[in-house]
């Protein structure tokens, strides 16, 4: 090889939220090329000793360039590359993880990297919190949804074959590390089923943010990185306070799940994966939106609204034909966290939420309306 050149790369920028939650607070870094930045990576890191798990997918693009600053800051790196895929969210690769550490001497001052979207995430944190009763964890979110949404609030886990997420522990990151340079490479479905849970933010809180939306989703689609940047921190802001304020979901954080109820029942009648998470829950708010609107709630300006942002995201808003009777059956899992009716998360009016069950008569109005 030739000489050695000197390489300028252009400086990272970056802003910094902290998430309030007393001992267990942890800052949220949100900026560009945050991944070559050794002073940023490694700022939570508290040993010498990381492990980063990242997937198949993932690895090719970001683990080398992500080793490489751990290195610049005396880290000694472990890598655990597992499948990609919700499916792969599981047990088995739960053992891999544990496996690899045990195999390679991870002492309890090891901290574990997420590098990847939210299964990458959910399924690291569990590890974290389960690996020698707890070690540092830090996420590495490079999936506009796990960005936005699963990275902030310490649910982690993985799934069971008779349940999605059933298999968890509330468990805080020392740091969440979100480089909107990754999201160059996320295929289109995927930036558009992040930007459906920045939408919910705005619709269920902030009037104001979501007048922004409105204004510069153009921009999201075509990932303006301050566009997105701006949407990031925002959104994290929101899902951070609202856990901050119930952190193991004793209520208000139900809130967060704006449109889940119809998206649950449109994932689930589809068959899992047809319709993206992302995807289910935009066209679901849609359909929450109507709801609301026929129990006076918000006014036929402001359903509209929410139908034509989620449209201008790149989102369906047209439900699938399950036919009523799957529809009811469907929902009706929901509510199972509440042992009673089904409740719906509407709006009252935008900007604010109510959760409430709702006459049948109004619900099969907007079934009918929305598909
Ligand atoms: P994902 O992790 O499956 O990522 C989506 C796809 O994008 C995968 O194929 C992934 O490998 C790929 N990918 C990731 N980063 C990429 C990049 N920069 N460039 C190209 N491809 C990339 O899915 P997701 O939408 O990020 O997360 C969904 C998961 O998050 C679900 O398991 C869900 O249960 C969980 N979740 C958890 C919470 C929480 O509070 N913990 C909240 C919401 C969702
Ligand atoms: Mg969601």
């Amino acid at each position: 090889s030739g000489p050695a050149t000197v390489m300028t790369l252009p400086p990272s920028t970056s802003e910094v939220l902290h998430v309030d939650l007393g001992e267990r607070s942890y800052p949220i870094t949100i900026g560009h090329a945050l991944l070559d930045d050794p002073a940023i990576v490694a700022a939570k890191i508290p040993g010498n000793r990381v492990a980063v798990v990242t997937n198949t997918v993932v690895a090719p693009l970001y683990l080398e360039q992500l080793c490489f600053t751990l290195a610049a800051a005396g880290k000694k790196v472990t890598q655990i590359v597992l499948p990609d895929g919700e499916e792969e969210k599981n047990w088995e690769n739960l053992m891999k993880i544990f496996d690899t550490l045990l195999t390679e001497k991870c002492d309890r001052k090891t901290t574990l990297i997420a590098l990847g979207g939210g299964v990458i995430g959910d399924m690291t944190g569990f590890a974290a919190a389960a690996y020698m009763r707890g070690v540092p964890f830090v996420q590495i979110p490079t999936t506009l949804l796990s960005q936005v949404d699963s990275s902030v609030g310490g649910k982690t886990g993985i799934n069971h074959p008779l349940g999605k997420n059933m298999i968890g522990a509330f468990y805080q990151p020392q740091a969440v590390i979100a480089d909107t340079l990754t999201l160059n490479t996320l295929p289109d479905r995927e930036l558009a089923a992040g930007l459906s849970e920045v939408i919910k933010y705005g619709a269920i809180i902030d009037v104001p943010f979501f007048d922004w939306i409105e204004q510069n989703v153009g921009k999201l689609v075509a990932r303006d990185a301050a566009a997105l940047t701006y949407a990031i921190r925002r959104s994290c802001e929101i899902k951070a306070d609202v856990v901050r304020q119930d952190e193991r979901e004793g209520g208000l954080r139900a809130i967060l799940n704006f449109g889940h109820t119809f998206g649950h029942a449109i994932e689930a009648g589809m068959g899992y994966g047809v319709w993206l998470h992302g995807e289910a829950v935009g066209c679901g708010m849609v359909m929450a939106a109507d709801l609301s609107y026929r129990l006076g709630f918000i006014d036929e300006a402001s359903r509209s609204r929410i139908a034509a942002v989620v449209k201008a995201a790149g989102l369906p808003t047209k439900a699938p034909n399950l036919g009523q009777a799957r529809w009811l059956e469907l929902m009706e899992v929901d509510k199972k966290n509440e042992g009673g009716q089904i409740k719906f998360i509407l709006l009252k009016p935008l900007g604010t939420s109510v959760i409430m069950p709702v006459p049948q008569d109004k619900l099969l109005e907007t079934l009918a309306a929305c598909v």
